[in-house]
């Protein structure tokens, strides 16, 4: 099968499935509406999580992708609780880079209850410096990021960047609400997970409005941006 090259403007990369729906589906659909092109990137097909199976959570997949309206969904399946930073991990992503050749990446921040999220984090970050160099065992031609924001998951960190996401929060949860399995679900026997109890959308909600409340808007997703700012004109930064 041949390998999708399209190019991107922006690309997500989240650990799980479901990952990017709940962490920064607001702020992509925002960047789609501003005619930015978007891809999203799985690193596992969430093969090992507590409640759904790989086949199940694949269909939620791409039920949401439709949902969402990106160019494409793609999984690099390095596997569910294996996401090491090594060095065939790294040619995985940086390959990945290379065929898309986003200018904004977003990812994980690595710190997280999470072995995989926090897995993820330092992978990208460290495969973004390894995509730009010229002599690396990896295929496509050598590509710089401009940019890598990550958000927080579990926990929550300082955060620099915020983006109003307001009106597209219902169509970011109808998304998130396709990985179904992952989900309050009384007729479901799967364990509970944190996800699954039935308040967990109320405080996603809770917590973008606090962050909503630091910019004056209704609701907002966060990031960190580890990289200082040049500034050429000090007054763009007062809106
Ligand atoms: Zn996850």
């Amino acid at each position: 099968m041949s390998e999708n090259m399209q190019q991107v403007d922006v690309r997500a990369i989240g650990a799980h499935p479901d990952d990017i729906e709940l962490s920064c589906a607001g702020t992509l659909l925002r960047l789609q509406s501003l005619g930015y092109k978007v891809g999203i990137v799985d690193m596992t097909r969430g093969e090992r999580g507590t409640r759904g199976n790989a086949e199940i959570r694949a269909k939620e997949a791409q039920e949401a992708l439709k949902i969402l309206g990106f160019e494409f969904r793609e999984i690099l399946d390095v596997g569910d609780l294996q996401i090491f930073d090594t060095h065939e991990n790294r040619i995985k992503v940086v390959e990945c880079v290379r065929r898309h050749k986003p200018s904004l990446v977003l990812t994980h921040y690595n710190r997280d209850k999470h072995p995989d999220h926090e897995g993820t984090g330092d992978l990208v970050k460290h495969s973004m410096f390894v995509a730009g160099a010229a002599n690396v065992p990896a295929r496509f031609e050598p590509h710089n990021p401009k940019r890598l924001l990550y958000w927080p998951s579990s926990w929550m960190m300082e955060c620099n960047v915020y983006v109003d996401v307001t009106d597209f929060w219902e169509h970011k949860i109808r998304a998130a609400r396709a990985h179904k399995s992952q989900f309050f679900d009384p007729n479901s026997a799967d364990p509970t997970t944190t996800l699954s109890q039935p308040a967990f959308f109320d405080r996603l909600e809770m917590r973008a409005r606090y962050f909503g409340d630091q910019i004056g808007c209704k609701l907002a997703e966060v990031f960190y941006m580890r990289e200082p700012i040049k500034v050429n004109d000090p007054m763009q930064l007062c809106p």
